[in-house]
């Protein structure tokens, strides 16, 4: 069984990406507005591709021969079955960078099992959009090793995804003028950083989601493997519940609530991104530490520190000492923060109120509803706006009693 795992390996692909702040390698940053079907490939997130059929989930027992301890560059052997569980009908395979231990490519597993059961094992899934899940298992210190990745897991979009091949990174259409590296800077950055983790493809214009996964300093930085892969799934959960493949960029920004500014032209992750930054905090807690410190420490940093060395103050003050809307702050820039802390804590507000299966909920009506705020009234009663109100004075209270609507 040992052996099997070290096959696990993984690769997704999606758009959002999860990094490691300067200052703290827990810290969960997305790729700027990298979110799902961007079309043009940003910052930090990358842009992936192409059209699979599902193909079966249950491994091969041959997995475990797959899995050599090291993976000589361009050896062909990713991309990997993903052993650690059954996560059928979802489809996962992981390309695995030649230095990543299989210990972390374990947990990864691990973290995506966890994610299929809590996200995925519910009524109304729409597994047909969920998958298929490429992963990237990255080598943060590894810039080679990620670059050797990039032509296996193209060689592989390409006959696989054609469609999405030719749409994407790895396609004779991107331009890679401003890639410092002798790849295509799909998992790296431009300057030849190891990419951050992300969801870096678009299922619905692609065909599947790439989901990037740096890796963490390990054994200080275990937690940040879980709750980041944690992350990143739900993001795919979240995008999987709109069935409709030929569906804009717009059109599915507005459904997954990024549209719900001042301005409806503009993407805005308060939404998708809390629920994405408190969900995987709450599942960490709840599922792998058994308590809830983890959440606690985790939230009460947005309510006591910059979070990452910007000197602009507590998340909380800039958000309050801002005048503007929650659902306004952009992506990037000094906003991005606050986007994520305050709209995690807006998450901690209605789960508090309401419970956790209801963010769940939303989901399912999503489709039906026929948009975010009409799905959102129907499941909380109100409107959206209503509540970030009583959430705007909520955050007027004391430190322990904001605290306090944490579970413990
Ligand atoms: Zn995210």
């Amino acid at each position: 069984m040992k052996l099997r795992e070290l096959a696990l390996i993984s690769l997704l692909i999606l758009m959002v990406a999860v990094g490691c702040s300067s200052s703290n390698q827990v810290a969960i940053e997305e790729a700027v507005s990298a979110t799902i079907a961007a079309a043009q490939p940003d910052t930090v997130a990358a842009n992936a591709t192409s059209t699979p059929e599902p193909g079966p989930t249950d491994i091969p027992s041959t997995a475990s021969e797959q899995i050599p301890s090291r993976i000589a560059p361009g050896s062909n052997r990713n991309p990997v079955p993903l052993t650690e569980c059954d996560v059928s009908p979802l489809e996962v395979l992981l390309f695995v960078s030649e230095t990543v231990p299989r210990n972390e490519q374990k947990i990864i597993e691990e973290a995506i099992c966890l994610s299929k059961q809590l996200y995925f094992d519910r009524d109304g899934t729409n597994w047909q959009m969920a998958t298929p899940i490429y992963v990237a298992a990255l080598d943060r210190h590894n810039p080679a090793g990620a670059i050797n990745l990039e032509s296996e897991f193209c060689d592989y979009i390409q006959e696989q995804h054609p469609e999405g091949w030719n749409n994407g990174k790895c396609g004779p259409h991107h331009s890679t003028t401003h890639c410092e590296t002798d790849g295509i800077c799909l998992l790296t950055q431009d300057d030849g950083r190891v990419s951050g983790s992300s969801i870096s493809s678009s299922r619905h214009r692609d065909g599947f989601y790439l989901f990037i996964n740096n890796s963490h300093d390990m054994p200080q930085h275990e937690p940040s493997y879980w709750y980041v892969a944690l992350h990143e799934m739900f993001h795919i959960y979240q995008i999987s519940n709109i069935s409709n493949p030929d569906i804009s960029r717009e059109e599915l920004a507005r459904f997954l609530g990024k549209r719900a500014g001042s301005d409806s032209e503009i993407d805005t992750p308060w939404w998708m991104e809390g629920t994405a930054v408190y969900i995987s905090h709450y599942f960490y807690s709840e599922q792998k530490e058994s308590n809830w410190e983890h959440i606690r420490r985790q939230m009460g940093r947005y309510l006591t520190t910059d979070y990452n060395g910007s000197g602009l103050g507590t998340v909380l003050e800039q958000y309050k000492g801002s005048g503007r809307q929650l659902t306004d702050f952009k992506y990037g820039g000094d906003d991005h923060q606050v986007a994520y802390g305050m709209g995690a804590w807006f998450i901690a507000y209605l789960v508090n109120l309401s419970g956790i299966d209801k963010i769940f909920e939303i989901y399912s009506n999503l489709e039906e509803s026929g948009g975010f705020e009409d799905a959102f009234i129907a499941t909380y009663g109100r409107s959206h706006d209503s509540y970030l109100a009583e959430f705007d004075l909520f955050l007027d209270k004391p430190e322990s009693e904001i605290m306090s609507i944490l579970p413990e």
